[in-house]
């Protein structure tokens, strides 16, 4: 297939490479200058998108992704698909979905779970949302990139399903840590704690695979000096996104607006960053309230 891939940062590029690797024809582009191995670099991003069958985009936020897709859309084939990987609000993915109808383009939103290492080793998860017709075209590609993919519906159904999932991600991960900082208060020993909560109605995800505390259940970035894994401004660019998609559709979230309030005080407090789990510290100092 002859494929346009735009936004080859931590993410488009290793999946980019992926495509190539798997005898795809990739076409690439990014505002800055990369070299992705097996693709070959356009000069502009109309450049990448022409003649494509399918046009992946990776791109940092929505209004980046407007701006991509009403510079490529005219230069699309009539009946190929323009699908969109980046988390961006649904508002976004929903208006490029129309834009795309707009010019004969299927369109599909399909964020991703899985970080770097997920998109370097092609073990994404993908949560989709389009049509049956554009998930159709897009699953063999996404089945290459990852491991997993589910078609939730709609446009703007995959970054619906992401945003919930990472808003009970970044709610998990601070119930974890103040559990660890209480028990740390309590005297009680932290490997024991682990043994009780990961097996005990208290589990999550932040505790059983990504404890936020060293030396402690299988290994996290917290047994790498907290480096990420999942950057905590990702976080926060989620748990925002959350709120944003929750105002406009009326409903109440009050622990993912406290959530996306403590990531914001801790990001902006922090130099470095950090992963999302080591948010315990500044629990742990009282500066997060
Ligand atoms: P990144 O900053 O490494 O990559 C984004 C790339 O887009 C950069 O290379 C940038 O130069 C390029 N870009 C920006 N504007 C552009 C434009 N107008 N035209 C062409 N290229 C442009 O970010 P990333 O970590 O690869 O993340 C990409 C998306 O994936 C984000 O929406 C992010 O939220 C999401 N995501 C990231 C992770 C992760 O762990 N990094 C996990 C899941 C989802």
């Amino acid at each position: 297939m002859n494929i346009g891939f735009i936004g080859l940062g931590n993410m488009g590029g290793p999946m980019a490479a992926n495509l190539a690797k798997a005898g795809h024809n990739v076409q690439g582009f990014d505002m800055a200058d990369v070299q992705i191995e097996g693709v070959v670099m356009a000069a502009t991003a109309a450049e990448a998108a022409q003649n494509a069958d399918i046009v992946f985009t990776m791109l940092p936020n929505g209004q980046i992704l407007r701006k991509v897709a009403a510079d490529i859309l005219p230069h699309m084939s009539q009946s190929a698909v323009l699908a969109d990987c980046s988390t961006v609000d649904v508002a976004s993915a929903r208006a490029v979905s129309e834009m795309a109808n707009d010019h004969q383009v299927l369109a599909i939103d399909a964020p991703v779970s899985g970080g770097i290492t997920g998109a370097a080793q092609g073990t994404l998860t993908f949560m989709a949302g389009g049509s049956q017709a554009a998930f159709d075209r897009t699953l063999p590609l996404l089945e290459i990139m990852g491991a997993k993919t589910v078609h939730c519906g709609e446009s703007g159904a995959g970054q619906a399903a992401k945003i919930c999932n990472n808003m009970i991600l970044g709610v998990s991960m601070i119930a974890t840590c103040e559990a660890f900082v209480l028990a740390d208060k309590l005297g009680l020993d932290r490997q024991k704690m682990f043994d009780v909560v990961s097996t005990s109605s208290g589990q999550s995800w932040a505790m059983n695979s990504y404890c936020p505390v060293p030396d402690v259940g299988p290994q996290s970035p917290a047994d790498n000096n907290y480096t990420p894994g999942f950057a905590s401004s990702l976080m926060l660019k989620d748990l925002k996104l959350s709120q944003q998609a929750a105002a406009e559709a009326g409903a109440t979230t009050p622990m993912g607006a406290h959530a996306a309030t403590a990531y914001q005080e801790f990001v902006e407090a922090s130099d470095t960053d950090l992963d999302f789990s080591a948010i315990i510290h500044a629990l742990a100092a009282g500066e997060v309230k």
